[in-house]
This record gives C-alpha cells, structure tokens and sequence, in this order.
C-alpha cells in the first residue's frame, strides 16, 4: 500500500473524512481499500483504520478515490475569467489545467497580439485589459477559479510581440529580443514554454527561433509543449523538428495531441510511435498526450496552408480571392483529403449571420461530388471571413487506442472551460475527455484502472513538476475526485456536446466539496500555480 500511515496519531478531528473507498494513488500502483482524512487544504491521513473523528463522514462504498484528474492540455486562459467555476471541467473530475498550449497563453500580450486577442474577445463579453502575466495573474485570482490553473508561455504572444503576424523569420536582434523577453517572462512563474508551428505566427519559427525557445528552458527549466508543425503529410519530420531542439538542449518535450490526420496518413502511426521512442537521447524525458475522440477541432480554415495569413487575415482573403490562388489551393486540398474526409467536416461555431449552419456538415450544403466542391469551399470562408470552427473527424478509431494505451501518453482535453448554455456546439471533449478515456479503458480493458488513473493524475503532475498534487498521500493538497466505476459514461456527441458526463460523484479542490453528489457547491478554491 501507497502512502499509506498504519499508526495515526490524531490530535484534531479531519474536516472531512472519506471511508470504505477503492484508493487510487495515482503513482500507477493498484488500488487498496482505505480512509483518507481531510484537514484545510490537505490530504492530513490515508490509511486503513477508522479515523476517531470528522465534521463530516462520507460512505464511499462502492466507489473509486482517486487524485483530481489534471488536464495537461487546456485552452482556459481566457474563457476561465468569464466561466470561473469551470463548470464543463470539474464534471469530468479536473481539478488543475495546464494553461498556455498550441503556442497561445493569456499573457504577455503586447502590440499586435495584445490588439487580435483584444478585439477577438471583445465579441464574446470579455475585455482585455492586461498585458504583462503579472497583470493578467492577478485577473485570474480575483475572480476565484474553481479548479487550480498552471500556466504555460505562448511562443506566438513573444512572436507577434516582436514581429507582428509577419512571415518572415526573426533576424539576430529579433532572436536575441525573443530571447531575452521569454527569459524575463519566464521568471513570472510559467511551467514551459509552448509551440503553435502549425498556426501563423509560429509557423513562421525557423530552425534558429526554436533553438532560442529550447535554450530558455535549458537555463530556466520547465518543458516544451508543442503543437508540432504538421500532423498528417509531414508527420514524422515534424516530429524529428522537436526533437532536434530537445536532443540539444536537453530539455522535457510533451508532444501535444499526437495523431495521424487524414486516412493517408493513418498508417504512420507505428512509425511516429517509434521516432518517439527512439530518437530522443538517453535520459531526455519524452511524452505526448491525447484526448479520446478521433475527430480533431479548429478554425476552418486550419484545412488551408496556414502561409496564407502572412501579415493576418484581411491580406489572406485578398490572396484567396485571387483565381490562380483558389485554384492551387483547391488542387492541393483535393490531393490531400479524400472524399471520405471531406464528408466528416462539422461546423462547430460560426458568426451569427450563419447560424443556421451549426451543427451541419460542410457537404450537407456543398456537393461533394462537384468537380468544384473545394474551391466552393473557398469561396465559403471568404464569404464567412474565416469566422468558423469546425470538427474535423481525420483520424482512426484503433490508431487512436493505439496512443491512448502507449505508456507514454497522458490524456487531455485540448480545451477550455464552457458553459452549459454555449451558443457554439464545441468538441465534446470540452465536456466529457476524462470521462469518456475512463470508459473506454475500463469497457474495453484497454488498460487496468490504477493505470489510467496514472495517465490523469500522477505522470501529468510529474511532467508539470507539481510536487504536491497529483496522487493521493499525507500532506499533499486534497485535490480528489470520487467516482462510481459502474456508472462512468460520456453523454456528449458531435450533435449535442453539452451534456454533463455520468458517474463523477464527488471532487475536492484543495479540500474544499466543490462537486458534492453531482451538485455544483461554489464558490471556487482553485489556486493559481506558479513555478518557482
Ligand atoms: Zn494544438
């Protein structure tokens, strides 16, 4: 038994204690029936006798204790400040979100990144008025999170900081700046640093910009997130990218939402699983993470060469409209998908003048089988000015057990927190990753429980470098989650994703009942965690 103290010497009654429960530690050993005691923000007791004394006893027979499950892929770093009691989140049993991935962070936010984000928010409710994290930090504790946030670095906010949403490479100077400011920034507290290379700015990153990025973790620590620059025709060589940059400065790598994107590519995946396990040098810690779906979700226009939004959007729609360039890049959208794909794209958000489109896919009303039917594709997100999001259903159902099983793989949801009542129709994901991976783990015997827990709680926490969240033990914060294996289901579908997942019956966050019986008990306790 883990963590386990036989001989309590109690001195105080726990404020809470939890007893006849399954103990998960989240150190992927098997489970052992116990108590836990909770006192303040801490786990103060976890063992097998009876503890003398509680304010409050809960019977969890029947049930599964484990550590609150930590999304190491979020989106949350603006949506949390409207949503603060990250409703979508806790119903699944997440307890931390890493903040920051795909090279997106909620801060710095100066020149031509502090103006996109400004006025992209400025839509949706949200004002913008921070710039340095020290600022935005603040925000984010005062409007009392309900589950703790760990924030990443944004390579894109230091890129367009710098350069604009220009396409060019940096220059010296503009290396050494980019250099510079991230090593500032990362002394306000970030976890690592993350890459977007598939989105404009960072697709514009060289060889040379990704070396500054992997030197200022080598002297600040922490690890590189990265979203790498292609997941489907170039695969394997965007994965040797990172690599490269981790092999020489022998930094921690997370590859973000590892997949093989489009039917043509599906049958990279033992080959990307080998270059994983292979290529970086001995000692170099290598992991990726995955959310259980085989339907990715972005822009729409993520389905075009992202080159095209060199110097932003309003210059790719003039480019786009141009025949010669419509007709290139249908001809490359033909070559590269299928018609199978084609048929799988849903729109999931869209500008209010469509409304009607959501939920559609997009050859419910383009043709498929018009010879034209990607330039008319086109011709939709120019008349729609790219305001749209879209699941994309690329990828393989065994491809993707394949990755959810491999020991290296954590799971996460690559989303941020929403309301129930959201007017867009996001990934389920958003409301059911943690739920759903237990589901199948356990369903399918896809792995044994204490192991999927592992992939949630403890090797997250460790990737992260938490040292006190994570798995269940004396001393560590009482972020716990209860749940009844029986009942474990995801609800949601690509139709209708806002359902809540079945089965998560209790979650503490650092000690405080925020989900009690499957009711929402507010207001929130999360803590903003910074390393340092
Ligand atoms: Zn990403």
């Amino acid at each position: 038994m883990p963590c386990v103290e036989d001989r309590p010497e109690f001195k105080e009654p726990f404020d809470t204690a939890i007893y006849n429960a399954k103990i998960i530690s989240g150190n992927n050993e098997p489970e052992f029936y116990g108590m836990l005691g909770i006192v303040g923000e801490k786990i103060a007791y976890v063992g097998t006798q009876m503890p003398f004394s509680a304010k409050n006893k809960i019977d969890a027979e029947g049930m599964v204790l484990a550590p609150g499950f930590i999304d190491i892929h979020g989106h949350s770093d603006f949506s949390i400040l409207m949503y603060p009691d990250a409703e979508s989140k806790l119903f699944q049993g997440v307890t931390t979100e890493v903040t920051g991935n795909c090279g997106l962070s909620g801060a710095p936010l100066y020149a031509d990144a502090y103006r996109r984000w400004q006025s992209r928010w400025k839509n949706k409710g949200l004002h913008i008025d921070w710039n340095h994290p020290s600022d935005y930090f603040e925000k984010l504790i005062a409007v009392k999170p309900s589950i703790n946030i760990a924030p990443l670095l944004g390579h894109s906010n230091l890129r367009s900081w710098i350069k604009g949403y220009a396409g060019a490479s940096l220059d010296k100077n503009e290396i050494d700046k980019l250099w510079s400011t991230a090593i500032k920034m990362m002394d306000t507290g970030f976890w690592g640093i993350s890459l977007g290379l598939e989105y404009p700015p960072g697709i514009f990153a060289d060889k040379a910009e990704l070396d500054a990025i992997g030197s200022v973790l080598r002297e600040k620590g922490g690890f590189l997130g990265a979203h790498i620059r292609n997941e489907g025709d170039t695969l394997l060589e965007s994965v040797g990218e990172v690599i490269e940059v981790i092999n020489k400065h022998q930094i921690p790598l997370q590859i973000s939402h590892l997949k093989t994107c489009g039917r043509k590519n599906w049958h990279k995946i033992d080959s990307v699983l080998f270059e994983i396990e292979h290529k970086p040098l001995d000692g170099i810690d290598v992991g990726f993470d995955r959310y259980p779906y085989n339907a990715l979700n972005t822009d729409l226009d993520w389905i075009i060469p992202q080159e095209i939004f060199d110097g932003g959007s309003q210059n790719a729609l003039e480019r786009l409209k141009t025949k010669e360039i419509k007709s290139k890049y249908a001809q490359y959208l033909r070559n590269r998908y299928t018609d199978q794909d084609a048929q799988n794209i849903i729109v999931t958000a869209i500008r209010d003048d469509k409304r009607e489109l959501l939920g559609k896919k997009i050859s419910d009303f383009i043709n498929i089988y018009d010879t034209k039917f990607w330039e008319k594709f086109i011709d939709f997100l120019i008349e729609i000015e790219f305001e749209a999001e879209a699941s994309f259903i690329f990828m393989d159902e065994s491809n993707l057990r394949k990755i959810l099983k491999h020991s290296l793989c954590m799971i996460a949801s690559d989303s941020s927190v929403r309301s129930y009542n959201d007017l867009s129709n996001p990934h389920p994901r958003t409301y059911s990753t943690f739920v759903r991976f237990l589901e199948i783990a356990l369903n399918e015997k896809l792995l044994p429980i204490h192991t999927a827990i592992y992939k949630i709680t403890g090797f997250p926490a460790k990737k992260i470098g938490l040292t006190d969240r994570g798995i269940i033990g004396k001393n560590f914060y009482a972020d716990i989650v209860i749940f009844d294996p029986e009942k474990i289901k995801d609800n949601s579908s690509y139709d209708n994703p806002k359902l809540k997942p079945s089965g998560i019956i209790h979650v503490w966050v650092n000690g405080k009942h925020i989900i009690n019986e499957a009711i929402m008990q507010g207001p929130g306790t999360g803590k903003l965690l910074l390393k340092g």
